[in-house]
């Protein structure tokens, strides 16, 4: 589970090592199976179909894996063990062998005695996906039709036993890979086995069940069953699929007859090999490799307590007694999935949402929305897997690092069942609370915020939060305690506490805020709703504004936060917006606000950067910027040259909903060196610097693939800055 111990790099002191709890998305290749992928490359890597003895040492070595794989999943025969590519190729066979012996009987009778397929609703998408492609392809019109589950994920027997005699084909998975449920097979294999059942043709699913629960396939009177390397420990690229005696097949590869005729192209020996020899450590009980089921319930026993410790109010978006002990779907009110994962992945713990989330969008949960969880669970849902192959060390090292997650989060008031205590607040929030910044909530409440110079006062704009809300998150800044004046009446009728103040609505919307400096003045104009130009200009003749000065806007009804941020240009009753011309520029890529890390490593031997941590405070508290950048240096120079380099740069802690604050600082400061902005995966801080170019006109750059390309391990392959040079991209 934790990359550091694997690899040939030993733990650095001050770096945290990486704490994979996503197992069911994949899992790291195991010791074992790397050396068997490496003698099947080095010693026996003759072709299985070659009849020289070189050839034959090489089929020799797949059928040891084909043992390895029928005793595994109790299979009869191991003719039944087909080797390919993965778990989703073998879905393909099965669909595609079922749905072509129907589409013959159809040509043949012009009718479909068994015209239904099932699946389940919470099936891997690439299921129905088969199900859909094929059935169009082969021009079979069978009813394809999901299995509605319970909200624990349960299929609904009844469902399944109305339409049996009309079905074909049935199929399940034996564990869900989002939630762990374990199907309950006794009723289908009660119902397959009764005079109705008979003649429906049944596909398992088994790729999240290898190694975690037992199988036994030829006793459950499964007909197909997938199966997949790399979810046990295996390389990618190498599955099984199992294919009972007599059941209808039809190849979906067809050349040069490997695999008995049934799935052609030479082997992928040195996967098999790997996966064969992980399924033997798996059948040898003594073999040490596999934690066994009460290890695994500690596990989980470990890592339950240490998220309910961080979380009290946490909910498991399944009833976990029907799960395996090695999967945790669960979610927490007011904390959205992508909040989550930025804090745990800067813990270094890798978790997964339980849902899709893209920049702009977040996609529910099939499997969770099929189980008809509220909404906020379905869009908030982490899943944090681990596997058999991972130790009971490694499970004490990732409930620590979920700790330090839990705790960064709650310091910067992001659980709102947890407020922080007033000692627990975070330092650098108080300190980034002054001036202007914004409030954003993951239900897409926000605030902007201005503290006044005297820090006695903060102007509350444009504010969607409720009362109490918006209070906690005052107070957990540090503000609390400070006159808080609304610009607008809230909305709620709830009385305000006693410091509290809310002017009447709209004509604050052109509050200026003088901010006289040496060198401008900066008068920052709220504009809670899109105002043209012209219109503000009109405001402003009516204020009594110095000649030039330059005006800080922020716009409510911006699509995007960084959008919202605007320097306005105000010259003898001219309004003018600076930063038109250079937004169009560099979104156009003239000019280039992006660079790589082989370039920063270029740029930090002469340039001298101020380096922008542009990730929100829950993330920054678990890993420094500073500390990781020494550690890299550290590793191909000494660390006192490392040192030396960074004594080069400066650090900031500005996360986006204080780059406002920051704006106006470049404004009135003449700032001397370049900003390189940083951030998780190089998203936040390409707004970061795009906004910082646009309105500030300042040489800002931004990491290109942002931390995770800086961490990325080293390989032997070209960078991707090599290959786009070499391939004249
Ligand atoms: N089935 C389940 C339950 C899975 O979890 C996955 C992978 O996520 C697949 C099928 C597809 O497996 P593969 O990656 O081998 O194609």
């Amino acid at each position: 589970m934790t990359t550091a111990d694997r690899s040939s790099q030993s733990k650095s002191k001050d770096m945290q090592r990486t704490i994979y709890l996503d197992a069911n998305a994949t899992t790291y290749t195991h010791p074992i199976a790397l050396i068997a992928a490496r003698e099947a490359m080095e010693l026996c890597f003759g072709n299985p179909s070659s009849t020289h003895i070189t050839g034959l040492h090489a089929r020799s070595f797949l059928e040891r894996a084909r043992e390895a794989a029928r005793t595994a999943v109790g299979a009869c025969h191991s003719e039944e063990i087909i080797f390919n590519s993965g778990a989703t190729e073998g879905i393909q066979t099965a669909v595609f062998s079922v749905l072509n012996q129907l589409a013959q009987s159809y040509r043949q009778l012009g009718k479909l005695e068994r015209f239904r397929v099932l699946y389940g609703s919470t099936e891997h998408k690439a299921v129905p996906a088969a199900l859909h492609h094929w059935a169009t392809v082969l021009n079979v019109p069978v009813e394809i039709e999901a299995i509605p589950v319970n909200s624990n994920g349960i299929c609904d027997h009844r469902f399944i036993t109305e339409r049996i005699s009309e079905t074909a084909l049935l199929c399940t998975m034996a564990v869900n890979n989002e939630t762990g449920v374990i199907q309950p097979f006794k009723p289908i294999i009660e119902l397959l086995a009764s005079p109705l059942g008979q003649g429906c043709l049944w596909f398992v699913d088994g790729v999240q069940a290898l190694g975690k629960i037992p199988l036994e396939l030829t006793k459950l009177g499964a007909h197909y069953a997938c199966f997949s390397g790399h979810k046990l420990n295996a390389p990618k690229g190498i599955g099984f699929l199992y294919v009972r005696d007599g059941v209808p097949y039809t190849p979906l590869i067809v050349g040069g007859g490997q695999e008995r005729g049934m799935r052609s192209g030479t082997e992928n020996l040195p996967g098999a090999a790997a996966f064969g020899r992980i399924l033997c450590a798996l059948n040898d009980t003594q073999s040490g490799v596999f934690l066994g089921h009460a290890d695994l319930l500690e596990a989980q026993l470990k890592l339950k307590t240490a998220l309910l410790e961080c979380f009290p109010t946490l909910q498991w978006n399944v009833d976990l007694a029907f799960c395996v002990p090695t999967t945790l779907n669960f979610s927490v009110e007011g904390v959205s999935s992508k909040e989550l994962m930025n804090a745990f992945d800067a813990a270094g713990v890798r978790v997964s949402g339980g849902s899709a989330c893209s920049s702009s969008q977040t996609t529910g949960s099939h499997v969770l929305e099929a189980m008809h969880l509220q909404k906020w669970r379905s869009q908030n849902a982490i899943r944090l897997s681990f596997g058999p192959a991972d130790s009971l060390q490694d499970v004490d090292d990732a409930c620590a690092a979920i700790r330090a997650a839990g705790s960064a989060l709650q310091a910067h008031c992001m659980i709102p069942q947890r407020p922080a205590r007033s000692d627990q607040a975070g330092q650098l929030l108080q300190h980034l609370s002054s001036g202007i910044s914004e409030l954003r909530s993951s239900q897409g409440n926000r605030a902007w915020l201005l503290r006044t110079e005297d820090k006695n006062n903060t102007l509350v704009a444009d504010c969607t939060f409720a009362l109490n809300e918006l209070n906690t998150k005052l107070s957990c800044r540090g503000i609390g305690d400070t006159r808080i004046i609304l610009l607008e009446q809230p909305q709620s009728s709830d009385a305000l506490p006693s410091h509290w103040q809310a002017l009447s609505s709209r004509n604050c919307s052109a509050l200026l805020f003088h901010r006289p400096d040496a060198h401008i003045t900066l008068p920052i104009l709220f504009l809670p709703t899109a105002t043209s130009l012209e219109e503000l200009s009109s405001v402003l003749t009516t204020a009594q504004l110095p000649k030039q000065t330059h005006i800080l806007t922020c716009n409510g009804a911006a699509a995007s936060p960084m959008e919202a941020y605007d320097i306005l240009s105000w010259n003898d009753g001219v309004l003018t917006s600076l930063s038109a011309d250079r937004g169009t520029k560099a979104s156009s890529g003239q000019i280039q606000v992006e660079c790589t890390s082989a370039e920063l490593a270029q740029n930090l031997r002469h340039k001298h950067f101020l380096v922008l941590d542009v990730r929100e405070p829950f993330e920054s508290a678990t890993s420094h910027l500073d500390e990781i950048l020494l550690h890299l240096l550290g590793k191909r120079i000494s660390k006192k040259a490392a040192q030396a380099r960074l004594s080069h740069l400066s650090f900031d802690v500005v996360p986006l909903s204080c780059l406002p604050q920051f704006l106006l600082e470049c404004m009135s400061k003449s700032r001397t060196h370049d900003i390189l902005c940083v951030c998780r995966s190089g998203q936040r801080s390409l707004q970061a610097a795009q906004l910082l170019h646009r309105t500030t006109g300042c040489n800002a750059l931004s990491l290109r693939g942002g931390l995770a390309a800086l961490l990325a391990p080293s390989t032997s392959l070209p960078s991707d800055e090599s290959i786009g040079q070499t391939s004249g991209r």
